[in-house]
């Protein structure tokens, strides 16, 4: 089982770890917190091996998100100042969180975001809210940014995590995966998504995901020039909004810039894919459902979307019949609570903490700083200044009411924008994003 370990620790490169003197962290998935985490240990020198349930490629690329008040945790964790202590890095003065940003863009013609966030009335295409706009915001294609974070790091693919066990005499951790392999650590990281298997390890009778009264289905369909041109318009990257009498709430967001080297006039030298959502609450079960094939689906969303506005009418109408990928999702969350981490040895971070809709467009914000804080302290213990309990203890004492409190502001945040009468400047759906005092 190959481990990544930077040039700064290799003579533990090969030795199992069993006690602390040897300190090493295990971090089940391999997702933007997993990763991020990852990169905070290699960039301290911390031994590290992080496990991944799937192989690459057997996953669909994944949605767009916009990282904003997390980006200076996220370039501590990352970035040049601790990047300045591995060799690797070429100057310190290159900006690694740039050349990051650059790459995974959503639209790298895109030079300057005015950070809007409108909200429509979808009847008649009017703004009714302008969110608050972050001091800085980066929309970014998943996959390439999950690409990009990966690099340098042995992710190890096909070992998901199925149970773990501290060992006796405080000698550490044991994660046991789907394969009959095992891995021994120091602490276990449990950054393994919404259905997180550390967390119903930790939490056996409490770790299940509530179930909202939300369903959703999204595409992410293809746009020409001409059809892109209307919509960037209203926003050249994202925009959500709701019609007040059907409750069909729409979002929409451009997912990938697309050149077109042959087009004869430079404004036609770009089409677009861009994520479509149309989402409503249950009232009738049976009413409400979301439909089995992809065609009822699609005819679903286009049935939803029937008294909008225009362009955001043929946004939707225009959606393939044909299309052979729709994405059908039932809401739910997971307000985090407390668990028995074993003086220290198992942690959650990221979604398996905690869940929470989108509507706030805050999940990986909150994880990426849950990544910062927890690396922040594993620093410590790996250099003998805090026992792990003490580390661990001082991370979760942050992360946990943080955590409840935002998946609960995501939770009405989601009922609100279905909602024209609850919309107010008071809900949490159309409230600024303010940052943690500890991002
Ligand atoms: C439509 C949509 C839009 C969003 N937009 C935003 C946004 O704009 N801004 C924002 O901040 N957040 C947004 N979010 C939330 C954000 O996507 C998540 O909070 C974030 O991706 C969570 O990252 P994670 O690494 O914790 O979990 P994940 O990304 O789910 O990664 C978990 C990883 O663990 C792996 N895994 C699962 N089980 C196991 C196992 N047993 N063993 C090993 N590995 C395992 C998985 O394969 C996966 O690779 C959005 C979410 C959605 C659905």
């Amino acid at each position: 089982m190959g481990s990544y370990l930077s040039s700064r620790t290799p003579s533990s490169h090969t030795s199992p770890t069993k006690d602390d003197k040897e300190f090493k962290v295990l971090i089940a998935g391999a997702g933007i917190v997993g990763l991020t985490i990852a990169q905070g240990c290699l960039n301290n020198g911390i031994p590290f091996e992080i496990f991944e349930r799937d192989q690459k490629g057997s996953r669909a690329q994944g949605w767009a998100l916009t990282l904003h008040w997390c980006l200076r945790s996220f370039e501590r964790t990352i970035g040049p100042k601790l990047s300045a202590l591995l060799p690797t890095v070429i100057s310190p003065t290159l900006s690694i969180t740039l050349r990051l940003m650059d790459a995974a863009a959503v639209d790298t013609t895109l030079r300057e975001d005015q950070g809007n966030f409108l909200y429509y009335n979808c009847a008649t295409c009017k703004p009714r809210y302008k969110i608050p706009p972050s001091k800085q915001r980066l929309r970014l294609s998943r996959q390439k940014l999950r690409d990009l974070i990966a690099t340098g790091i042995n992710v190890q693919e096909g070992k998901g995590i199925q149970s773990f066990e501290t060992l006796p005499g405080g000698q550490g951790v044991r994660a046991h995966f789907a394969d009959g392999t095992s891995a021994e650590g120091s602490v276990i990281i449990g950054a393994d998504g919404n259905n997180s298997v550390v967390r119903q390890q930790l939490l056996p009778e409490k770790a299940k995901l509530n179930l909202l009264p939300v369903n959703l289905v999204g595409v992410v369909r293809h746009f020409t020039p001409e059809q892109a041109k209307g919509v960037r318009e209203l926003d050249p990257l994202l925009f959500q909004g709701l019609h007040p009498e059907t409750g069909n709430y729409l979002w929409f967001s451009f997912q990938e810039c697309i050149p077109s080297p042959t087009a004869p006039d430079a404004s036609e030298q770009y089409s677009y894919d861009a994520l479509v959502i149309i989402s409503w609450v249950i009232k009738d079960p049976v009413a409400d459902a979301i439909p089995k094939t992809h065609a009822e689906r699609i005819a679903l969303m286009k049935k939803r979307a029937e008294g909008y506005a225009e362009p955001l009418r043929s946004i939707v109408m225009d959606i393939p019949d044909d299309l052979d990928f729709t994405t059908p999702l039932r809401l739910s969350d997971f307000p985090t609570i407390p668990w028995e981490n074993s003086q220290g040895r198992v942690t959650l971070a990221g979604d398996s903490a905690h869940a929470m809709t989108m509507y706030r467009g805050e999940g990986a914000n909150h994880g990426i700083l849950d990544a910062a804080l927890l690396v922040d302290e594993l620093v410590k213990v790996h250099q003998g200044q805090k026992v792990l309990k003490d580390a661990v203890d001082a991370y979760e004492a942050e992360m946990i009411p943080r955590a409840h409190a935002a998946v609960l502001k995501s939770r009405q945040a989601a009922l609100d924008a279905h909602d024209w009468d609850s919309l107010t400047e008071a809900s949490p759906c159309i409230g600024a994003r303010i940052p943690p005092v500890t991002a």
